[in-house]
């Protein structure tokens, strides 16, 4: 046993043996690469790593000093292969196919945000080109669009329609290399002749005028032959701006549908799909709590499913609350390093209904100090700002200032209960920008 294993037995006597099978376990130390005072232990993934390192990097120095008699620091690493495979493992999930054939009606779960787009699009894909022609689907990121427009083209491809999926992005670099390569003839052909098309994320083509004037024609192509037209975008045909008016009236012409961010009811029943499909199997606790945590970006649940599922495979443990939440802070910092002084700000004011300049000024109204404290509280707990930068930002004599505010608003969320709600919500509403 070398010096390492050593120290990790002692650790063992200090800890659960669930702890130690988890995390300890999986260390490896390097005989080669330590010396007498570095200790170089690998870890076999960045959870594991971060993990190892908050929690028992100073116990394991501690009982180096404790085995050996001198100080010894102790480094917990990476090994660069096992980041490699964990990226692998999440990318085989991403397919890269015209249409996905996962996505279908059946594994779309639909609750109040999405019933109406859902029905439309089960219609169309019922009666093509007669019901709603053209159907304009929009809505946030990651609600599901994609998959609802495809789940049509999948089932009107199955009857034998020529059905092309493209997004609008695709759709303009087609026009553009056949107007290089002098083939504009197979470019019309290509699109006006299919039975159905399927156009996504049309608002790119705000301010895009040639291909504007090529879109309107292929459209009407289509519609005079009552071929199905489904375009989606992020926001309504009249809130797109630097549309040509023709073709902002013709997205209207048959039915416009949104899809609004899921209901806690909806999130849980599409993360319970998403865990059948993937096989990944867990507990309702855990997916009650992916589902409170997670605003409505779906797409970000998925993300968070995949992740499980590659640590949990690659660590041979079952997945548990505890594990998690690991996983979901790891997600939550990594969103965490783009929030601003400012983008906090700016959200608190805005809820708040005060110019962020108000609250950053040295006003001393009710409103203003209430707008302030929790703006300086969220903006301590979620950046990595120090209290000298705090008081710089919000104008304040210096960080002792800071540090009263401070101590003051964890009183408030001890004994004021509205206000604890208030912090929570605007939490909320920060890290789920
Ligand atoms: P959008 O096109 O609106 O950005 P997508 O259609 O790409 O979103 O959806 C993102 C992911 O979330 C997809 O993998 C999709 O299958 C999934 N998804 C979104 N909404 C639902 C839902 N209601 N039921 C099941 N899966 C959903
Ligand atoms: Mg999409």
């Amino acid at each position: 046993m070398n010096i390492g294993q050593e120290v990790l037995e002692l650790l063992k006597e200090e800890i659960t043996q669930q702890s130690y099978d988890r995390y300890i376990k999986q260390l490896t130390y390097d005989t080669k690469k330590s010396s007498s005072d570095l200790a170089i232990f690998y870890a076999p993934n960045a959870l594991i790593c971060n993990w190892i390192k908050s929690k028992y990097k100073e116990k394991l120095e501690h009982l180096f000093e404790v085995k050996i008699g001198s100080k010894v620091s102790v480094k917990i690493t990476l090994k660069t292969s096992t980041e490699r495979k964990i990226k692998k493992i999440t990318e085989q999930k991403i397919q890269h196919s015209l249409l996905n054939p996962s996505h279908i009606f059946d594994n779309f779960m639909v609750g109040g945000s999405n019933q109406f787009a859902y029905t439309a699009v089960k219609s169309v894909s019922e009666k093509s080109g007669k019901n709603y022609n053209p159907l304009f689907i929009y809505g946030g990121v990651g609600l599901g669009k994609t998959h609802l427009m495809q789940a049509a083209g999948n089932v009107l491809q199955n009857q034998g329609k020529n059905v092309i999926y493209t997004t609008s992005e695709q759709f303009l670099n087609d026009f553009l290399r056949h107007v290089r390569n002098q083939t504009m003839e197979n470019f019309k052909d290509k699109y006006r002749k299919c039975d159905v098309l399927l156009i996504d994320d049309i608002q790119f083509l705000s301010n895009k005028d040639v291909i504007q004037e090529e879109f309107f024609h292929t459209f009407e192509a289509l519609k005079n032959e009552n071929k199905q037209i489904i375009l989606t975008a992020d926001k309504h045909p009249k809130k797109i701006g630097g549309l040509e008016k023709r073709l902002q009236s013709r997205f209207e012409w048959g039915l416009v549908a949104d899809i609004q961010s899921p209901e806690l009811e909806t999130k849980i029943l599409i993360i319970k799909k998403k865990c059948e499909i993937n096989k990944v199997v867990l507990t309702n606790d855990i997916i009650n709590y992916i589902a409170t945590v997670i605003e409505s970006n779906v797409r970000e649940i998925e993300g968070i499913l995949s992740k499980l599922h590659a640590y949990s495979q690659l660590m041979h443990i079952d997945i548990d609350l505890e594990f998690t939440k690991n996983i979901l802070k790891d997600q939550l910092l990594e969103k965490q390093k783009d929030l601003t002084l400012d983008i906090i700000t700016k959200i608190v004011s805005k809820d708040l209904n005060i110019k962020p300049t108000e609250i950053r000024s040295k006003g001393r109204s009710k409103n203003l100090v209430y707008a302030r404290r929790i703006a300086i509280y969220l903006c301590r707990d979620l950046t990595q700002s120090t209290m000298p930068q705090l008081a710089l930002y919000f104008g304040m004599k210096d960080h002792t200032a800071i540090s009263h505010t401070l101590r003051k608003i964890n009183l408030l969320i001890k004994d004021d209960e509205d206000f604890k709600v208030k912090i929570d919500e605007l939490t909320n509403k920060v890290t789920n920008v």
